[in-house]
């Protein structure tokens, strides 16, 4: 069975990305008959706050965007991805670095040639050299990605889990099958993909969606103070303006509650229709 995931950051309120991310996510899913879950992403804890998980539930439930099951919270239990980086570091694959983050800005790590021991306050590092460059995205046909570092933080010195590590070990134990995202992460999936690997599960499909960026060519987020998107329309608004950006048919919606509108949506969800390239915004 068909099962996708929406799976935010909690460290702003959802924007007008992250609604296009969801919207895609969701319709893609229930047009297979499929399930759709929602993770949110807060191992990050200087940058994720209760304020807007609480947030982008609300914002959720007000745009009739109803996920299945309950959502995941990664905080709650640790355990998951403390497994995963065993797993890789039986593969042999890993390192333990003790660089500062001064000493990374200024000269490259040589931490793997070292083999230290572990200590607290050292992060371990994947060794990503074996990295395929190349993936087969759903939209957009093979990807290559030219440029990958040559290892990846698996968990920080100050011991946060990073995203990569997080994302795959989520996606394996939610038995994701397609992931659905914003084309920013494209230069993360062939590490993503290696890690499944190393981890020996089968990884899922890769769509990823166009961008929303400003006049400027810059993506809008919330670093760059994108707005909440129901601060500036109502929900229904929201839903049909985020479908239009996505070429949709939104004909015989405008009188139906978003709730309403999203199964109609899923139905006539057009994969081809999508903009080809970055949706620019005058704003
Ligand atoms: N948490 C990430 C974000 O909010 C998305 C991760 C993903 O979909 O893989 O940008």
């Amino acid at each position: 069975m068909y099962q996708g995931r929406f799976a935010p950051t909690p460290s702003g309120r959802l924007h007008l990305g992250s609604l296009l991310a969801a919207a895609c996510a969701y319709m893609r899913a229930k047009q297979q008959g499929g399930l759709c879950f929602l993770r949110l992403e807060d191992l990050d804890k200087p940058r994720c706050r209760e304020e807007y998980k609480q947030g982008i539930l609300e914002d959720l439930d007000r745009l009739g965007l109803h996920f299945d099951g309950e959502p995941l919270i990664q905080t709650e239990d640790l355990s998951y991805y403390q497994n995963s980086i065993d797993n890789l570091i039986a593969t042999g694959k890993t390192f333990v670095c003790a660089c500062t983050r001064r000493q990374i800005r200024e000269r490259p790590c040589t931490c793997r040639e070292r083999g230290l021991k572990y200590r607290r306050g050292f992060a371990i590092k994947l060794d990503c050299e074996e990295a395929e460059r190349t993936f087969t995205d759903e939209r957009l046909g093979s990807i290559y990605v030219p440029l990958l570092p040559e290892s990846l933080t698996l968990r920080r010195s100050d011991n946060i889990i990073s995203y990569n590590l997080a994302c795959v070990t989520d996606d394996i134990r939610q038995g994701i099958t397609e992931v659905v995202r914003g084309s920013d992460l494209i230069s993360s999936t062939p590490l993503q993909i290696y890690i499944y690997k190393l981890l020996g599960a089968k990884p899922p499909k890769f769509l990823h969606l166009p961008l929303i960026t400003s006049k400027d060519g810059s993506k809008l987020s919330k670093q760059n103070h994108a707005m909440a998107v129901l601060d500036s329309h109502s929900p229904r608004d929201a839903v049909l303006y985020v479908l239009t950006l996505l070429n949709q048919d939104i004909s015989g919606c405008s009188a139906l509650t978003p709730a309403e509108i999203w199964p109609l949506a899923a139905k006539r969800f057009d994969l081809n229709a999508l903009p080809k390239g970055d949706i620019e915004l005058d704003a």
